[in-house]
């Protein structure tokens, strides 16, 4: 067993406590209802501190995603002080305290390292899911919604693989801590409560580690948080080789946060990633869903990219990602994802919906691209080689990476969609534009388009086609005339490929 014990590790010092004087997070940047939650807590003779990312984004000037609780009252206290309360997580409690769309977490102090929070959902989750389930090919603009409120769907299925995992590696209970760990040191279990000098331990890098009081608006600091803020670094808490072990995820949140805050990853804890990410196979593909759309979706995707790459993470995740790009240097199809993923993050930031459907599009172009090149050219044309080669890199994918029915559907029938969107015939043509996927369709058409890959004049037909009246689209459907007649194959994915091939790009 490789994990230490970070009670016994930890040096029980008393933090540096930093007076409101002296740091520069302020109320006015709070959300209201955390502040709520906060004095609420407090006027019932509780402890309670804003914690983790929340305080290290106020000190850096950005805009928090959300605010989280850290208090020394039980699940049941916050729940008998809070009407809008719930309570979730079957192995740890913690309490969920609604506001309309905002949701304030509330954690007690904990005694030992954990993976993720929130990883727990509460059974009723588990109802809805099941519920959800029917409506497969539901909306684009749900999916872009789930997302927007962190997705808690996903999670789900991480609960589910986490049982799975559990059984099959049957771990050893160590009975003293109540955790339990895998032959690797993943912490399996972990239930113990604890005071806030406890719950510092447990926390992934020191920028993260921060506790802002609500009692006099001090940040304490037990690891040297503050100082690795304003250095612009991050260094995990304890010895980094195992707490990597303990959860291979705090690989992704390291590349992750580089990517986010442009912060360093310091030495020691940047040299173990390369060594250790054969350890993320061992993460249930669900919770590596769920990262990818924190990597991807949450307004930093652009630059998400080229840190997994560079530190190596890219070949556990999305290995044929991974393979496409080294095998194809500054390709046509590289800058088409950049550009993609640079539009998606434009679209967070906007504040406007985004899709996994989109996204998983987008990554997997190069080897969907790749597997439709490897059949025999009499194939390129047919839409059922640019089916079999969706399935197939969905299907490489998802060893890895639980992407949820509902988006690699969705995928495929963007897919399908290229060839149609590209010879449009006559009027039938206008149907597409009620199409569930015509969006997502038509912005991929654009990037194509936008890098030689599509024609730009058809892109441009399907821009003018949306704005026009009905009466105006039905003269432009019908002047498509002889262009649309041309034998099927002619101008299809075969054209396509064969485009594709003058990518300089070996292939
Ligand atoms: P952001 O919300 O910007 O993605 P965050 O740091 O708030 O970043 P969360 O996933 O919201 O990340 O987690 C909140 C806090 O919980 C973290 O700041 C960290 O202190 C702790 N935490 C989360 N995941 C882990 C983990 N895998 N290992 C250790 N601590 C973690
Ligand atoms: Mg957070």
């Amino acid at each position: 067993m490789n994990s230490s014990d970070p009670r016994t590790d930890a040096p029980h010092n008393p933090p540096r406590v930093i007076p409101r004087a002296e740091h520069t997070v302020s109320r006015s940047h709070i959300s209201p209802n955390a502040l709520r939650v906060l004095y609420r807590l407090r006027d019932g003779g509780f402890q309670a501190f804003l914690v983790g990312g929340c305080v290290r984004d106020l000190l850096v000037g950005l805009e928090p995603k959300d605010f989280d609780v850290a208090t020394d009252a039980l699940p049941e206290q916050v729940k008998r002080l809070f009407r809008n309360c719930r309570l979730v997580g079957r192995r740890f409690r913690l309490a969920h305290v609604f506001f309309g769309q905002e949701i304030i977490e509330v954690a007690t102090f904990r005694a030992a390292s954990a993976p993720s929070e929130g990883e727990e959902p509460a059974e009723e989750d588990f109802a809805e899911e099941e519920a959800g389930a029917e409506e497969e090919a539901g909306a684009e603009e749900e999916e872009a919604e789930l997302i927007d409120q962190g997705g808690p769907r996903t999670e789900v299925h991480a609960a589910e693989f986490e049982a799975e995992h559990i059984d099959r590696v049957a771990p050893q209970p160590d009975a003293d801590l109540e955790r339990m760990f895998d032959a690797t040191g993943r912490i399996l279990r972990d239930n113990v409560y604890g005071s806030v000098d406890d719950d510092v331990w447990r926390r992934d890098f020191t920028a993260n580690a921060l506790y802002y009081n609500i009692a006099d608006f001090s940040i304490w600091d037990y690891v040297g948080g503050a100082e690795d803020i304003a250095a612009r670094r991050l260094r995990l808490i304890g010895d980094p080789e195992t707490r990597y072990r303990e959860d291979p995820v705090r690989m992704l949140r390291a590349v992750r946060f580089e990517a986010k805050l442009g912060f360093q990853i310091e030495p020691a804890s940047a040299e173990p990633i390369e060594r250790l990410r054969p350890l993320l196979g061992a993460v249930p593909p669900a919770r590596l869903f769920d990262e990818m759309l924190k990597l991807f979706l949450t307004g930093h995707g652009a630059r998400s990219l080229p840190v997994l790459r560079r530190r190596g993470l890219l070949a556990a995740l999305l290995p044929s990602v991974d393979a496409y790009l080294a095998a194809h240097p500054d390709s046509l199809v590289e800058r088409l994802l950049m550009k993609g993923l640079a539009n998606t993050d434009a679209r967070v930031i906007a504040g406007r919906s985004v899709t996994p459907t989109f996204l998983f599009a987008l990554l997997l172009y190069g080897p969907i691209a790749a597997i439709i090149e490897s059949m025999p050219t009499s194939r390129w044309h047919e839409l059922s080689a640019i089916l079999d080669a969706c399935d197939q890199a969905v299907r490489d994918t998802q060893r890895h990476i639980a992407i949820p029915k509902r988006f690699s559907l969705g995928l495929r029938e963007m897919f399908a969609l290229q060839p149609r969107l590209e010879h449009p015939r006559g009027r039938r043509a206008l149907r597409l534009l009620g199409h569930p996927r015509f969006r997502a369709g038509y912005d991929l058409l654009l990037l194509r388009a936008e890098f030689g890959l599509a024609s730009p004049e058809r892109a441009q037909w399907w821009t003018d086609v949306q704005a026009a009246t009905e009466e105006e689209q039905g003269r432009m459907a019908d002047a498509l005339g002889g262009a649309t007649e041309r034998p099927a194959g002619q101008k299809s994915r075969r054209r396509r490929g064969g485009r594709r091939r003058r990518v300089p790009s070996g292939s």
